[in-house]
């Protein structure tokens, strides 16, 4: 990709636009801000583009993600046409399956799930009075506890939500927000779809080429291998979109927020299929919580098969913010001392401390396109070297 170097950039005299992060958030706005004019520098501290939706062909020649399955899915025709403009798509529906009792069952919990797990009859009329009779009344849901409970009773949740959700958080979900369990819905039917969205497809051509795509204007200059710390008061620029986690931004000035973490083992098996569907969960058995298959995902042939085994980890590097009554008030903190910084603007799944899917993140980055063309910086149009720690030292 000619575009892409780990050199400094050449002798422009500076940038409009200090991006840091070249996930989905940093790349929309490059392109946007590119697409109008402006001269964007994108850092990443990692050797790669794509932020955590990176993909690449691993020793075997099988597509991979290097940090997990990434599906993607959107009820939002904006980001759909937008992200069209970078890729042509395969279209793709998430099937998973969970290990419960000796059987691999469909989740969402659906009218298969409760007939196969207690060899039950049920219609779906039926499977909603059965529903009716075991939940538990909740009056008001505030867990991911409270969630599970309330629609299916405790013998499905412990099944297949208590265990599983122990396992990736390392907490439990009575500990949790309502919305972390709500993201798994519950079917009275047949439909053993992961998802329902409106589009759900996968890049023909895998993420990081969409990327590529999405960088690849003569405007935009391409820094990996690269902190933004070790840069951000060398090189001139105007205003910098931060991506990183939010707390690391500010110093942790006031604590830590915590973000869960994965370990992720990439095995390649020598046979053709190695699971009957994409991912299979395992809520109760097992230190991993899933194992993901990638040629059902990307539609790749290949004599072998390549699957990844997530471990969930409190240390090392963030993926997931921890919803929880707490952490979102210190988010708020954080947040409120980020809308205080005049020339940075905080976007994405880490840096807003929400637990926000692909889509969502290009909606939010469209957004804030939309937002930053309305209110241009006030400040003076000259680039100008601005240290990340001055900034906020002076606040
Ligand atoms: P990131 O992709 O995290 O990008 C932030 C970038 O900033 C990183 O590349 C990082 O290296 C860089 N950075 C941080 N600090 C610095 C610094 N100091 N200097 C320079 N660079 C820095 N979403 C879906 O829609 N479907 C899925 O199936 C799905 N599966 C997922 C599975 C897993 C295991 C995980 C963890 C997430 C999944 N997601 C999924 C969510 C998806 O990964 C995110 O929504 C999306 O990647 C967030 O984009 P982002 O740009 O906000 O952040
Ligand atoms: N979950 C669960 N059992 C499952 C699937 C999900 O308990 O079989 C819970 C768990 O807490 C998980 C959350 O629901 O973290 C959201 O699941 P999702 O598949 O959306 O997680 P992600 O793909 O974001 O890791």
């Amino acid at each position: 990709m000619s575009e892409v170097s780990s050199q400094l950039p050449d002798s422009r005299p500076g940038y409009d636009y200090l991006i840091v992060g070249a996930g989905f958030a940093g790349a929309v706005l490059a392109e946007r801000l590119a697409s109008t004019g402006q001269r964007v520098l994108i850092v990443d501290k990692r050797p790669h583009i794509g932020g955590n939706a990176y993909d690449r062909y691993d020793d075997a020649g099988i597509l991979i993600h290097p940090y997990g399955p990434h599906i993607f899915h959107t009820n939002s025709k904006q980001v759909f046409d937008y992200l069209s403009r970078f890729t042509a798509w395969r279209p793709y529906q998430h099937r998973v399956l969970s290990s419960v009792d000796g059987q691999l069952l469909p989740i969402p919990i659906n009218l298969d799930t409760v007939n196969r797990l207690y060899g039950l009859h049920l219609s779906a009329s039926e499977l909603e009075d059965y529903f009716a009779s075991v939940a538990e009344p909740v009056t008001q849901i505030r867990t991911s506890e409270d969630v599970v409970v309330s629609r299916v009773g405790r013998d499905l949740y412990q099944k297949f939500f208590r265990g599983y959700t122990r396992k990736q958080w390392g907490l439990d979900p009575s500990e949790l927000a309502a919305s972390v369990t709500a993201r798994v819905p519950t079917r009275a039917n047949r439909d053993d779809r992961y998802f329902t969205d409106t589009y759900q497809a996968m890049p023909m051509h895998g993420y990081t080429r969409l990327f590529e795509a999405m960088l690849a204007s003569p405007l935009i200059s391409v820094m990996l291998n690269t902190d933004y710390r070790d840069i951000v008061s060398l090189l001139p620029w105007r205003h910098m979109i931060y991506t990183g986690p939010l707390d690391a931004y500010f110093d942790y000035r006031y604590g830590r927020l915590p973000y869960r973490s994965l370990q992720f083992d990439h095995v390649t098996h020598p046979v053709e299929q190695f699971q009957p569907v994409g991912t299979v969960n395992h809520p109760n058995d097992y230190a991993y919580t899933r194992v993901s298959e990638f040629k059902y995902l990307t539609g790749q042939r290949h004599p072998q098969t390549s699957v990844v085994y997530e471990y969930p980890v409190a240390e090392g590097d963030p993926y997931y913010p921890v919803p929880r009554a707490e952490n979102a008030e210190l988010a708020a903190r954080y947040a409120a001392d980020a809308v205080a910084e005049p020339r940075v603007t905080f976007v994405g799944r880490l840096a807003t401390y929400r637990y926000y899917n692909m889509d969502q993140v290009v909606a939010q980055a469209l957004k804030v396109f939309q937002d930053l063309q309305a209110e241009p910086d006030t400040a003076d149009d000259r680039p100008v070297a601005v240290s990340t720690s001055a900034a906020v030292t002076s606040l």
